[in-house]
This record gives structure tokens, sequence and C-alpha cells, in this order.
């Protein structure tokens, strides 16, 4: 932005101008719509200083102490001595470094918010930056408190040479050590983020988001020009285009990010002061999984407990579950989270190369309770958002965004919700190059060490390892009309019967249908449905959902992890010993 006339310093500027627009704007409306053009919306860069009064609560940031660093550790000089760069950088800036800490609130939510300054030489990382960036993670660590970033810089600082390279390592470290110890770590990519800063802090964030626009990457887009000789795409390395490569969570325009910082803030306290649960105070203790669950079922509608008994379930052939297994109009894992869980925020990406569009998830509240959800999601009845979510069938960035929420949700001790809907693993080549196979295997191992309580309920189609892929959990229920298989029916038919249309026959002899998986043991208990199915009433069918999995997460609240990982391993051991199951005689 220019400043067309500039009264006074420590004043708004009358008239600014669009850089991108060219638009002019008077100066105040400029200010409050927090120096975002109204009419192109470009977001201006702001100093450290204004970002953080932007962001924390008014009169909450207190500055963090300022750590001493070497000044000019190699005596270097270019055109200028470094030095007077340095003292000519902090008079033009009022600070010492290019970055501002301070501990202060969003909301109310408590965090250490570190603010980067492009005025800065450039927002160079250097010994400087280092030390502060790790004082700020080392002071969330101590008050056990989240940590937000807020990057902007050119990348490493040339005049410090090989000490600044090292402040990458520096800083990663002190992040680590956050890891292990279930600190939230949020950063807020603004633009731009190039360099060392980029492949450091920058992005080792659990959620990473970025303002609209603004640019990231490794490599600056004109050195990458003058390596290929050729000129880059409009947007590249831009807010949108890393959301689409899968390596940030979200693009929030400025109006909107101290509310989504709050959103985030909040699963940190919410860890250590989960609310009660559902479950009455008087209410006996359950030892038989969900025998006393809440009976607080949904509009009008029967019981929200789990069925436990086949004799419970209405008996139909397995080719009708099939179909309505498969009814388009069966609610969806998005549809689910937006009944059922508040301040659900979906995350995107696989922080690899892409964002799946047909596995979702992000954290939320259940009941009150924060949960990670993760899903597949098929896209309901409109053929073109089917075909844009790949029928629920994942590709291979679709587990790894899936392991990597479901390693989040173990760092900061959230239970996982999986909700499987699917008709399996995805038959194309892209797939098997991307790896389907290893991610696949990747999640089974993630899922059989994670070290909180997992409840996976099977909404619709469990298509073999592209469903099992997200249900490894210490609970696994379906729902009254879902499917759980090996294989499709059509694809069984066609390979044993000779004959895709021996389906039904086919889906019979697979046992696919609650009530069989129930008898085999393969599901724990079956979620009820409103009468003719969930497709019928997506508020009664999210309600009862709802109602069961609080259940399952009350019976495994109290659990240490190591009760929930033996538990989950011998759930899935016992499969197929040989301990009385028979078709007849159904399990045990
Ligand atoms: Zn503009």
């Amino acid at each position: 932005m220019v400043e067309v006339e500039n009264p006074a310093a420590d004043q708004a500027p009358s008239w600014v101008r669009c850089e991108r627009c060219v638009t002019l704007i008077y100066g105040k409306r400029f200010s409050r719509a927090l120096r975002v053009c109204p009419d192109c919306g470009s977001h201006a860069r702001l100093t450290a200083r204004e970002r953080l009064d932007q962001l924390l609560d008014p009169g909450s940031a207190q500055p963090l102490d300022h750590v001493d660093c070497v000044s000019d550790p190699l005596g270097f000089a270019d055109t200028r001595p470094y030095p007077e760069r340095l003292l000519d950088a902090r008079t033009t800036t009022g600070l010492r470094e290019a970055v501002l800490c301070v501990q202060g609130t969003i909301e109310g939510h408590p965090v250490v918010a570190a603010a980067m300054d492009f005025r800065f030489l450039g927002g160079s990382l250097g010994c400087g930056v280092g030390a502060l960036i790790t004082e700020a993670a080392r002071t969330s660590l101590r008050l056990r408190i989240p940590l937000l970033l807020v990057t902007a810089s050119g990348g490493a600082r040339m005049q410090e040479g090989v000490l600044s390279l090292m402040q990458m390592a520096k800083t990663s470290q002190a992040l680590a050590e956050l890891d292990e110890a279930g600190i939230l770590v949020v950063s807020l990519v603004t633009d731009p983020t190039y360099g060392g800063v980029a492949a450091s802090f920058a992005t080792l964030a659990d959620v990473i988001i970025a303002e609209p626009g603004a640019r990231l990457g490794f490599a600056g887009p004109r050195v990458i020009e003058q390596t290929i000789g050729e000129s880059l795409p409009a947007g590249f390395q831009t807010a949108e285009f890393l959301l689409r490569n899968g390596l940030v969570d979200g693009v929030v325009p400025r109006a909107a990010l101290r509310a989504t910082l709050a959103q985030l803030l909040s699963l940190q306290s919410a860890r250590d002061d989960t609310p009660a649960t559902a479950q009455a105070p008087d209410s006996p203790a359950a030892d038989t999984p969900g025998a006393d669950a809440p009976d607080t079922a949904g509009p009008g509608g029967p019981s929200g407990r789990i069925l436990r008994s086949a004799e419970e379930l209405p008996t139909s052939d397995a080719w009708t579950t099939v179909r309505l297994a498969r009814h388009p109009e069966r609610p969806t894992t998005l549809d689910y989270a937006a009944h059922l869980l508040d301040g659900f925020r979906e995350l995107h990406g696989d922080r690899i190369s892409e964002d799946c569009s047909a596995v979702v998830g992000g954290p939320g509240r259940l009941n009150g309770r924060p949960v990670m959800l993760i899903g597949h999601q098929k896209g309901g009845n409109d053929l073109v958002e089917r075909q844009r979510r790949k029928f629920g069938m994942p590709s291979p960035g679709g587990y790894r965004k899936a392991a990597r929420l479901m390693r989040m949700a173990a760092k900061l001790g959230l239970p996982v919700v999986t909700l499987i809907d699917t008709p399996g693993a995805n038959p194309g080549p892209d797939a098997e190059r991307g790896g389907q196979a290893v991610a696949i295997a990747e999640n089974l191992r993630l899922m059989a060490r994670l070290p909180v309580p997992i409840v996976a309920v099977v909404t619709g189609e469990g298509g073999s390892g592209g469903a099992l892929a997200l249900a490894v959990a210490n609970r696994v229920l379906i729902c009254a009309n879902g499917i759980y298989s090996v294989i499709s029916p059509e694809g069984c038919a066609a390979i044993l019967w000779k004959d895709a249309q021996a389906a039904p026959t086919a889906a019979a002899a697979l046992r696919v249908d609650a009530g069989e998986l129930l008898r085999l043991g393969i599901v724990d208990g079956v979620v009820p449905e409103p009468p003719g199915g969930a497709h019928t009433d997506h508020l009664q069918a999210a309600a009862l959902l709802g109602n069961a999995v609080t259940a399952a997460l009350d019976e495994l609240k109290p659990w240490e992890p190591q009760r929930l990982l033996s538990e989950r391993r011998d759930r899935f051991h016992r499969f197929g010993l040989d301990s009385g199951l028979s078709a007849e005689g159904g399990a045990r």
C-alpha cells in the first residue's frame, strides 16, 4: 500500500492506494478493514505491532524478555557494514529484532505469540530471531500454553553466514519439545514466507493457516524461474496453491483470524478440563460396553443406546441392506459433523502433496467433549459433488491426511472418532503410483498404537481396506443399515460366481449386514437408525449416532493409554482364532 498523504507519523494516513487494484482508500476505513482492500480483498502487509494489536485481546500483551545474541559474528560487510544495516533497521522499525514476542490472550484463551516484521531486514532469520522464537517456545512449554507463530520472511540472514542456517535446527528442536509435551502450535503464514523460516518453524505447526494470497515456499519464484528458464503460473506458491497441494490447513481472511485462532486455542484448555460427559451422575458404572449408555434419543426417536444383540435388530435381507447402505441421501461425514459437533473446524491436507476430498476431518466438540473427527466423504446426492469426492474412495493422500490428524489428536490427548463410508480403496493408477497400499498399511499400524480412545462407526459402506484404514478402534460400531465387507458383493459375484448378477447371493454369503457382523464379533454394537433408514431424517440419525459415540467414549474415558492399546490389540488379535465361533452358533 502506498501512503498518498501522511499527516503525522503516528496517525493513519488520510488516503492510501491499494498496490494491487490502485483504488484510493480513505485511511481510517482502511485501518478499520484491518488493512485489507475493500475493493479487491488484497491483504496489505502488517508490522509486527499491528499484527499483535489485531490478533490479541486489547491490553493483554506482555512482552517476553529479550535474549541477547552476538550482533555481528562474521564482521560482515557488503556495500555497507552489517552493524550499520542493523542499526538502520532498528531505527526505522523501533524493534530490536525482526520478531516481536509476547504473552497474551485471544478471546480469553492464553497464548504465546511471536510475530515477524518484514520491514526488519526482510524478516530474515538470524541468531536474534532464532533465539527469540526458541525463547517463545520455551515460555509456551513452561506455562503449558499454546504457541502462535506469525511468519513473514525472505529467508536466512546472509550477514550472519552459516550461523543463521543453524537457527533452522535450533527452532525446530524447540518445537519438537512442544510436540513431546503436547502443547499446541499454530502457524499463521503471511506474505511472504520463504527460505529458512518456511523450512523450519513456519511449517512444523500442528495447524497451519495462511492469509489469502500469502506466498510460502523454500525457493523464491525468481530463483526457480531463472533455474528453469520459464515463468511460473499465476498463483504459484500462494495460500490457495498451498491448500490445493495439501500444505496448509486453511486459508483464512484477516477478519476471521481471531475467531479461528480462538477456536483452535480452546483445544489446549479443553484437554485438561473436559466437562462432565453426557452420562448422568447417578447412572451405575458400566462394565458391559454401553450397557448403561445414556438414553437421550433424538427427537421422537427410539432409544439412543447401542444395540448389542442381533435379536434386537429388524430382520431384512442382505441385499436390501446393501442398497440402503449406499443410499445417496444418507448423511455424510460432513452432515454428521454439522449436526453433532460444536465448533467443527475442517483441517486440510496431508502436508506432502495433496488434499484428498474423499477424506475429511478436524477437531470439534461432541456434547462438550473435544474430539478429532475423521471420516470418508462421499458427496451426497449431487453427482458433481460425488465426482469431486471420488465417490468416497480416497487417494493415498486421504489416508495420510487422516494419519496426520490422528497424530495431532494423540499429541493433544483428543479422542478420535472415525466415520466409515467408502465403497473401498481407489482402483485408479494414480492411487497406485502414490503408494495406496503403503498408506493403508501405515494407518493400520498407527491406529494400533495411538494412545487415545478410538471409536469407529461404519455409517454406510465399510468397503475393504479403504474402510479398515480408519477402523482399527477400541469400539467399532455400525449403523443399523451399514455394511462391512472384504469385497463388494458385485466384485465377489464376478470373481466366484462369474456373474455380477449374483451380487445379492454374494451379499448374503459374505454376511455383510449389522446382525451378522455382531454375531461374528466384528462390531461391538449397532447404532439404531430412524424408521426407514438414516436418509429419511438426518437430524435424528445424527442424534442417535451422537448418543452411541458418546456412550462409547464415556466407557473409554477413564482408561490409561496402556489399557487402550492392549484392549485394542486384543480386540483384533482374537479374529480368526478358534474360539467356538461358527456360522450357526454366533460368537462364543
Ligand atoms: Zn485493492
